[in-house]
């Protein structure tokens, strides 16, 4: 016999926000995307003209079904925020975005529950849902980007922080007169370990470099994947770069590891594409600095989500909001 209830509603349109562009994916319990959306964000238009679009990307992605064929809406926020409130309290890859009331703005306009977290926590967590960190309690997610984003998660929560700036990661300091860092201070990690700190290294070391014949001889053509084709054609130069950036990344991860005694750090972003030149450094390195006593092993995994890792990260706080059983 039929039941006579309505079917479980158990999907969520979840959103990644970024300064460039804006993702926005309908999500089933399981972690399958059902249907995506991409759309550019033009973060000069502000805040409000963002968000009344951020809505209407939201109805037309369910819009055979309508919004009530989902049980809520996820943001992924590029910036610090009050998570309960969903209030954005300051974006640095979004002008203008002080003190934005986005979970109530969303609610008004969707008429569903709508859940607000900081990017790089919810790339943290769909890695430990349904990517590389499943199983593991104790972690640290970080993101290889332009920046180095981090999401820490504690005994199986994420640990956020009064504003949701805890796990940050890329601002640990590691040189006492580095280079200046987008954050205002200076020698984050972030300035040595980012596709951006690679670029600059690769500047540095002047014009007659493989890298720089790599390039065309183009400074606009210099990035990390070139940096990367350089170190594996036997480029010394390349293979210092790559040494430094995982030596470096190496202290300051052991050093969080011997802090909280973490199980497994989950390492994805574009620079993660290079694991081959850093990646053996980086686990020697670690493996030197870890505190004696047992457990001393970490695992160091490669992320698996890519860039679906926010969204899918936001479904599974749209779920646990909402009282869906995932999986
Ligand atoms: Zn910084």
């Amino acid at each position: 016999m039929k039941n006579p209830r309505r079917a479980r509603v158990d999907k969520s349109v979840c959103i990644d926000l970024g300064g460039t562009n804006m993702r926005i994916a309908l999500v089933g319990a399981g972690g399958e995307i059902l249907r995506r959306a991409r759309f550019v964000t033009h973060a000069d238009r502000g805040w409000r003209d963002i968000v009344e679009r951020m809505a209407r990307g939201v109805k037309e992605l369910v819009a055979t079904e309508g919004t009530e064929s989902c049980t809520g809406v996820g943001v992924g926020v590029p910036g610090a925020l009050l998570h309960k409130e969903g209030v954005v309290i300051d974006s640095p890859n979004l002008p203008g975005w002080h003190k934005v009331p986005l979970r109530r703005f969303l609610r008004d306009r969707l008429h569903c529950p709508v859940v607000v977290e900081n990017d790089a926590d919810a790339a943290a967590l769909g890695e430990g849902c349904y990517g590389a960190a499943r199983g593991i309690r104790n972690y640290l997610g970080i993101t290889l980007g332009t920046g180095v984003g981090g999401g820490l998660v504690l005994d199986g929560k994420l640990w956020r922080g009064p504003e949701a700036t805890a796990g940050e990661v890329g601002h640990f300091p590691v040189e006492t007169a580095g280079f200046p860092c987008g954050c205002g201070s200076h020698g984050c990690l972030e300035t040595v370990a980012s596709a951006t700190g690679i670029v600059r290294m690769a500047l540095e070391a002047g014009r007659d470099t493989e890298i720089r014949r790599l390039s065309g001889d183009s400074v606009a053509n210099i990035d990390a994947e070139v940096v990367s084709r350089a170190a594996r054609q036997g480029d010394r130069v390349a293979q210092g770069i790559f040494h430094r950036m995982a030596v470096t990344l190496a202290m300051v991860l052991a050093g969080i590891v011997n802090l909280l005694q973490l199980e497994a750090l989950i390492i994805g972003g574009g620079v993660a594409a290079s694991w081959d030149c850093f990646g053996d450094t980086l686990r020697q390195e670690m493996q030197k600095r870890l505190f004696s006593g047992p457990p001393r092993d970490v695992r160091i995994l490669q992320a698996e989500l890519g860039d679906d890792a926010g969204i899918l990260g936001m479904a599974r706080r749209v779920f646990e909001e909402t009282g869906v059983p995932i999986g």
